[in-house]
């Protein structure tokens, strides 16, 4: 019999698929690493496994304990999986900016989830970073998971996603594009492809409000690149440990307007129903294509479901309200959302 002893053997191994409307004008191979496929319906289901079980392998989390994270969602979703299966607690606290199915969905899977708001600075005693270090030194038998500078969010990236593109490409891929939140995925994909071949490029998506292009290019922390944006799961407005900039050749920024357009694009197009930032990415991969030749091998990831964004980017008046959706006029008089 071929079964997995629980839902957590089912992480990973996930389908690699070519674009091929979206892509129409570029001559390179793009494929798309889809990873709504892994059972909490995104990327992050590696890496909150893998923080898990190191922790409890050097004894930071102890049978019983709880988990407290600050989480936009699918990290929360990952841990959740995981503490369920292992038998923890978990506390995630999320910046109201998140959406509400997000908020449900956490909360489906018996996590306890705390909610705070999102336009204040990270040191504010009110901001989800502030909240979730203080719940971690408040609760007893807590453990703070921190994706942000916990190393080992990259390193399920360089044992499990990293290997996965290589092997499915056969080592073909020439360049490698990903939106960067926490820098997990591109920090660990990122060294372990270039381990493999130093000419592949990584390229970053950040969006506009975040600091990671500028201080790419400088060196230099600007506090002016921050400001709110609408886009989710990318950019920061700290300098996270897990971003390892010496792996990035660039970053590419993409606007709030285009992230969207592109996340229904893909699902009307492609066919492939997934999130906000796999909008972005695909935008971000065709702002870049004057680097691609015939013989390259493109692949851009895709971090979570669309599932989750229904009453957001694929919701027409949200899209309308934000000035978002472009209306065309068909011939016979008709208005048609793009
Ligand atoms: N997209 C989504 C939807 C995410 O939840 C995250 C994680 N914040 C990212 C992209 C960025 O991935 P990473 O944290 O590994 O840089």
């Amino acid at each position: 019999m071929k079964y997995a002893k629980n839902i957590l053997e089912t992480i990973g191994n996930t389908p690699l698929v070519q674009l091929n409307k979206l892509t129409e004008d570029i001559d390179a191979l793009v494929l798309a690493k889809v990873e709504t496929f892994n059972p909490g319906n995104s990327v992050k289901d590696r890496m909150a496994v893998k923080m898990i079980e190191d922790a409890e392998a050097d004894g930071r989390l102890q049978p019983g304990g709880t988990i407290i994270e600050g989480t936009s969602g699918n990290t929360g979703m990952g841990l959740a999986l995981a503490a369920i299966i292992k038998g923890y607690k978990l506390i995630c606290v999320i910046s109201d900016k998140q959406s509400k199915e997000k908020i449900d969905i956490l909360r489906a899977v018996g996590a306890e989830v705390v909610v705070c708001p999102t336009n204040v600075e990270p040191t504010d005693p009110r901001s989800y970073y502030s909240v979730s270090k203080r719940l971690a030194e408040e609760t007893p038998n807590a453990w703070y998971v921190n994706q942000y500078d916990n190393p080992s969010n990259a390193i399920a990236h360089y044992e499990q996603t990293g290997p996965e593109i290589w092997e499915q490409t056969e080592g073909k891929i020439t360049h490698f594009i990903v939106g960067v939140g926490t820098g997990g995925t591109i920090s660990g994909v990122g060294k372990y492809l270039k381990e493999k071949n130093p000419d592949i490029k990584i390229w970053g998506v950040d969006t506009y409000g975040s600091v990671f292009k500028k201080y790419h290019e400088t060196g230099v922390f600007d506090e002016n690149e921050v400001y709110p944006y609408i886009t989710e799961g990318i950019g920061e407005d700290i300098l996270p440990k897990n971003v390892d900039f010496s792996i990035i050749d660039g970053f590419t920024k993409v606007t709030d307007k285009d992230a969207a357009v592109y996340t229904r694009k893909i699902a009307k197009e492609e066919g492939i129903f997934v999130g906000n930032s796999a909008g972005a990415a695909i935008k971000g991969m065709l702002q870049l294509k004057q680097h691609f030749t015939k013989d390259d091998v493109v692949v851009v990831l895709f971090h979570d479901s669309g599932s989750r964004y229904v009453a957001k980017m694929f919701n027409d008046d949200w899209m309308r309200e934000r000035g978002f959706l472009e209306v065309a006029v068909t011939k016979a008089g008709d208005l048609i959302a793009q």
